[in-house]
């Protein structure tokens, strides 16, 4: 499907978009353009694919959405390469995994290619929008909704797809600082439910959690499971990994209530080349405490596309309160971020192929 290209007729100034792009912190800057393709089961499905001015969006009060959240969403960088480039980061599985949300959410799939195609044409509109802040990229927010005016209870027959963009900055302002982490009491996903798709509604239902965690002065939130609330599964957006003093390397399993994280899985191919064993088993809250204390577990490092690898350094639920290593970032953690972080800016090699150059 070929893109309509809508003239901005007023695009941000030269100075007023230096200005943004200076510092611009995490998910509050836009930049001036959007691609939309629109979906109706009625005229076939998707039919109309634009790329334009970023600017509100007209929904009739009764379009589905509002009302039964059905609603999907990615989240992915453009990074600037060693060669002044700018490159994109295994985007192939988040359009994979853009239509597997989909299909948990009754919602149709977009073919992957028009996913691709949705993304480059707004990252191609405004690459003057790449942040100028060492360390910066340009997120991307690729989602979908159910745009149809209907109340009665079934998948809409209409959806818009959006990509917009957003500079952000270097999440480690220096040194790498652990994150605090509250264990909740409240639940994120159950077996059978919604917790493996990257869907609004999971995060809906984290903010009271993580609002707690927040008010206790922690920086993210940790879900165990809902049955018999023991076992680790993930953070409000991260996946967990565990490091043994052996050099074991723990990770919770996809059972379908945690998000199958590109970053997770990165990391379990470059650990494991760094010669490392990974696990994808089940750990328990207890089993960690007790390890952190023993000293049999060394580092635990939080993944995700927004802060890449944080290391956690300490951790509070309702049983008490627990430090992991010496509350910095531990070894592997760094080495195994500076890592990614160069395969993800072009000055490691990408021997994966994981690495899609922009123009
Ligand atoms: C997006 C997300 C992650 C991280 O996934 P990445 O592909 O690594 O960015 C982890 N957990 C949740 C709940 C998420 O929504």
């Amino acid at each position: 499907m070929e893109f309509e290209h809508i003239p901005h007729p007023a695009p941000t100034a030269d100075d007023a978009r230096e200005q943004a792009i200076a510092n611009p912190g995490f998910g509050t800057v836009f930049t001036d353009h959007m691609a939309v393709v629109d979906y109706d089961a009625a005229k076939g499905g998707w039919y109309s694919a634009t790329l334009g001015p970023r600017q509100p969006i007209a929904l009739d009060p009764a379009a589905s959405v509002l009302h039964y959240a059905q609603e999907i969403f990615e989240g992915m960088k453009a990074y600037r390469l060693a060669d002044g480039s700018m490159g994109l980061f295994r985007p192939l599985e988040n359009a994979r995994r853009y239509n597997a949300s989909a299909r948990r959410m009754a919602m149709p799939e977009l073919p992957e290619e028009l996913f691709l195609e949705s993304v480059r044409q707004v990252v191609d509109a405004d690459k003057d929008w790449f942040p100028t802040v060492e360390g910066g990229s340009l997120y991307i927010r690729p989602f979908m909704f159910a745009s149809e005016a209907f109340l009665g209870v079934r998948p809409a027959t209409q959806y818009k797809h959006i990509v917009i963009l957003s500079p952000a900055g270097n999440y480690f302002k220096s040194g790498s600082p652990a994150v605090s982490i509250w264990v909740s009491e409240y639940s994120r996903a159950a077996p059978g439910g919604t917790g493996a798709a990257k869907t609004g509604g999971n995060y809906a239902a984290s903010l009271v959690p993580t609002g707690e965690a927040f008010a206790k002065g922690h920086d993210q939130v940790l879900f165990l499971d809902a049955v018999e609330k023991k076992w680790i599964e993930e953070l409000g957006g991260m996946n967990l990994f565990f490091v043994m003093d052996d050099g074991r390397v723990i990770t919770p399993p996809l059972t379908g209530t945690i998000l199958p994280g590109i970053t997770r899985d990165s990391l379990i191919t470059l650990l494991r080349e760094e010669g490392l064993e990974v696990s994808e088993e089940m750990y328990s809250l207890d089993q960690w405490r007790d390890d952190a204390q023993s000293g049999k577990l060394v580092e635990t490092m939080a993944c995700g596309t927004a802060a890449v690898v944080t290391p956690v350094g300490t951790v509070e639920g309702t049983n008490g309160k627990f430090n992991i290593g010496n509350g910095g970032p531990g070894e592997l953690t760094s080495k195994i971020r500076a890592k990614l972080v160069g395969i993800q800016r072009g000055t490691v090699e990408d021997t994966h192929g994981w690495v899609t150059k922009l123009d």
